[in-house]
């Protein structure tokens, strides 16, 4: 990948760090784009994966995809080999928001653009970010349950405390929330992260949102569907799925089967087609030097990072086939254990 060609007075695109890589692109080679994911672990990630590759190679490029089981320090050493590999682009799904700004900054040593993936990497001089609009995620999440428990106690069930959408979530749930707390109307009786986003850790925070409420508890804002799933077993212990709405995110076949049986009211549905198409036509843009045009910034603490944010769809039991339409799922799959 090193190219033959630099210093042989090809015009430069003027930004003098990636002039090597974009003039390697322009050579003709092909175009390598890493990709340095946390975890396969959620159903998501795996589209993700998969559609970003075959997007790529349709592009006529090739990808490399080194995935980190949630750990930070395999995580940067991961994206250390694929910058000594001389990838031209790196996209970055950060297990940890701090500790990934490593990361760009080795790749920015070796002029090698950064994009952060659907999660933001926070104190870092990221070229691209490419998402959701998180905060709202959140919104739809804690409007929809509000709806079906207007009164009473609600358990905010998040995230890893690691990830910053799970702040973002959060933040979106609480737009909501709050104001209706003040008013008197819900009181938020439970709000804790679940470390890693792990459903059995959101299983053990349901539990302890109900037995320090002696079960009473109207409402769930969970962050994904995940931890809805986790709150749902606790909620089945007790003889209450089904009877208190619980939200969620990612539209996971179980999620979505959840909601065909009823015992989850709803899933944030974030079109993986559309991020992970757009992140690989930008990582082929940014790889060749292009210009890529965006509508937002981002502030990550550091820069006003140049930004994508696609809009988030609420699915529950009255619009499933939003999934079947974009052949997110197929509808005998969903309906297959229900009665
Ligand atoms: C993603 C969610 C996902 C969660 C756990 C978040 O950053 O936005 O879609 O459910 O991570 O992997």
């Amino acid at each position: 990948l090193v190219s033959s060609l630099a210093g042989c007075g090809v015009v430069s695109n003027g930004d003098d760090k990636n002039t090597e890589k974009a003039v390697n692109a322009k050579a003709g080679d092909k175009i390598v784009i890493g990709m340095s994911m946390d975890t396969l672990k959620e159903e998501r990630w795996q589209k993700d994966r998969d559609i970003f590759t075959a997007k790529i190679e349709e592009l006529g490029g090739e990808v490399k995809v080194l995935a980190a089981n949630g750990d930070d320090a395999t995580q940067l050493s991961q994206a250390e080999q694929l910058i000594s590999q001389g990838v031209d682009v790196l996209v970055v799904i950060a297990h940890n928001a701090e500790a990934t700004a490593t990361i760009v900054e080795k790749a920015h040593k070796e002029g090698i653009k950064v994009i952060a993936y659907d999660r933001m990497i926070n104190n870092a001089e990221v070229d691209y970010y490419i998402s959701f609009d998180n905060v709202r995620v959140g919104e739809l999440q804690a409007q929809a349950v509000i709806d079906q428990a207007p009164k009473g106690n609600i358990a905010y069930i998040g995230g890893a405390d690691t990830d910053n959408n799970a702040h973002m979530f959060k933040e979106g749930a609480m737009n909501i929330l709050k104001p209706l707390e003040e008013k008197g109307d819900i009181k938020i009786v439970y709000d804790q992260f679940s470390k890693d986003w792990k459903p059995e850790e959101a299983l053990k925070n349901m539990e302890n949102a109900l037995t320090a409420n002696n079960n009473d508890i109207q409402g769930v804002v969970a962050a994904n569907d995940g931890t809805a799933g986790g709150s749902i077993q606790a909620l089945t212990a007790q003889g209450m799925a089904g009877k208190i709405p619980v939200s969620g995110q990612d539209a996971d076949l179980a999620a979505v089967q959840r909601i065909a049986e009823g015992t989850q009211l709803m899933t944030v549905y974030k079109p993986i087609n559309a991020i992970a198409t757009k992140a690989a036509e930008m990582s082929m843009a940014a790889a060749k030097g292009e210009a890529i045009a965006t509508e937002k910034t981002v502030n990550n603490g550091k820069i006003d990072v140049p930004s994508i944010l696609l809009d988030p769809i609420p699915v529950n039991k009255d619009n499933l086939d939003v999934l079947f339409k974009d052949n997110f799922h197929k509808l005998e799959d969903v309906y297959k254990n229900v009665p």
